[in-house]
């Protein structure tokens, strides 16, 4: 394996990438003003255009059994009954109860309407205290899905103007040229040519045809380059037919993350036009939780009718090519004790488990298993967005304790996970803790236990 980015270059990069998202506050032009009824207007119509009888079963369906409190990292880091993660959708259920509810005539008497004061509390529950991770779903015993309702909830939010300010930020960006930090074609090119260096083979970039599509994200062309660069390593060891695109490498998508519906449509959109232009039969997503659901999940509703192509996360696809024999990793002399990081996004919602771990069992390295794994792990706490938002800092550092407490009871030398987001909040954790463990991509490992052999089979 090449080493595409030292230990001090990724340092560098940590402490620029970290400087760029404290700025965002410095940067974010004020909110459009908007009038209270009108923004209290919008987020009813957006959240009664939704509502259909599943979701208006679900709103009467609680038995208050308090079990979803205990699957939320953030009730269980600060003790604090608000972050319950049920009643964060009590707007919604008042909503529902007045407008809605076949009992209305007599709820009205009882529920009062919703104000701006309840809308500007609301932010906190659904961006700063919730990462729709989807651990409370699985408890729930009236099998209430509280993600997909903060999600929903979320998208109210957006079209009453009020995001935090981060997330309108990175969603504006988005809305405007599609990119976040500034990762522009020219730097995504930049960045390219300088792996192509590195690598010492030319990099296919607007290919056509291709079967594989590999996409990537502003955070990985600034700062997890050695994920990036493993994901290109592994696909050109593997001898399959791939390219990138100028016009469809962005999967970072702050529509989703913000509640916007137009800027997720627009860049589910775009990685949609980027396949269907290179014929790609797959698509690659970057080590990034949310944008597996935005392409997997949200590609057939941005084109508006099935798509001609499979979407795998870079785990999941160099897992599978592992477990069946397409791809062969070498053994490492010392059997490194490790943990692993199942991120919500890839793991809970796409059951993404198998794949990461016979990764790791082919090049030998001993899994020390978290108490809490698979369908059940905790999130990073930095999930869905929320690790930009700097005023949800006490938030996230309790969410990461709860996660990191898990990692280091395993006793492992060091924490691998195949998320950048889950990567980034680790981090940061680290820095404020004052936590040591090394956290390394999966992708990049990958890479580094390649045979130095000919290339392997290029089924894909
Ligand atoms: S989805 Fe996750 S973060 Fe949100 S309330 Fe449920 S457990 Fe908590
Ligand atoms: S687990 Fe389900 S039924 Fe129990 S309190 Fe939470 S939302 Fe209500």
């Amino acid at each position: 394996m090449t080493e595409v980015v030292t230990k001090q270059e990724l340092d560098e990069a940590f402490a620029m990438f970290y400087g760029m998202a404290a700025s965002i506050k410095d940067e974010v032009s004020p909110a459009v003003e908007i009038p209270d009824e009108d923004r209290i207007a919008a987020f009813k119509q957006t959240f009664l255009k939704s509502i259909d009888n599943n979701i208006a079963v679900q709103l009467d369906a609680c038995i208050h059994c308090g079990a979803c409190a205990q699957a939320c990292q953030f009730y269980i880091g600060t003790k604090d009954p608000k972050y319950t993660p049920i009643r964060k959708l009590d707007l919604l259920k008042r909503v529902y109860q007045r407008e809605l509810s076949p009992m209305n005539w007599m709820l009205r008497w009882v529920t009062n309407d919703i104000t701006i004061d309840d809308l500007n509390a609301q932010q906190e529950l659904v961006y700063d205290s919730c990462t729709m991770c989807g651990r409370c779903n699985l408890v729930c015993p009236a099998g209430i899905n509280i993600a997909d309702m903060v999600a929903l909830n979320r998208s109210a939010m957006a079209a009453a103007g009020m995001m935090p300010d981060e997330l309108r930020f990175m969603q504006e960006g988005q809305a405007e040229d599609g990119t976040i930090f500034g990762a522009d074609e020219d730097l995504f090119m930049f960045r390219i040519m300088d792996l192509q260096e590195k690598l010492g083979f030319e990099i296919p970039v607007n290919k056509l045809p291709a079967e594989v599509l590999v996409t990537t994200s502003g955070l990985d062309i600034h700062l997890f380059r050695d994920a990036l660069g493993g994901t290109i390593e592994t696909l050109h060891h593997m001898g399959v037919d791939f390219t990138l695109m100028t016009d469809g490498y962005e999967t970072a998508n702050f529509g989703l993350l913000s509640g916007h519906e137009a800027t997720k449509k627009k860049m589910t959109r775009s990685i949609v036009d980027a396949a269907l232009k290179c014929q790609a039969r797959i698509v690659i997503v970057p080590e990034c939780g949310h944008t597996f659901p935005a392409i997997r999940f949200g590609a057939a509703e941005a084109y508006g009718q099935p798509v001609p192509f499979e979407t795998y996360t870079v785990s999941e696809y160099f897992g599978r090519a592992v477990m069946d024999g397409r791809l062969t990793l070498e053994k490492d002399k010392h059997k490194r004790v490790v943990a692993l990081h199942d991120p919500c996004k890839v793991g809970r919602w796409g059951g993404v488990f198998d794949e990461p771990r016979a990764i790791l069992e082919a090049i030998g390295w001993e899994l020390h298993e978290t108490e809490s794994s698979k369908q059940y792990n905790f999130c990073c706490g930095g999930g869905a967005g929320n690790f930009l938002i700097e005023r949800a800092d006490k938030l996230k550092r309790a969410g990461y304790r709860v996660k990191m407490n898990e990692i280091e009871a395993t006793g492992a030398e060091s924490l691998v996970v195949s998320c950048g987001s889950c990567r980034m909040n680790f981090e940061v954790g680290k820095v404020k803790a004052g936590d040591s463990l090394p956290v390394d991509s999966l992708a990049a490992i990958i890479a580094a236990h390649l045979p130095k052999t000919a290339k392997e089979g290029a089924q894909t």
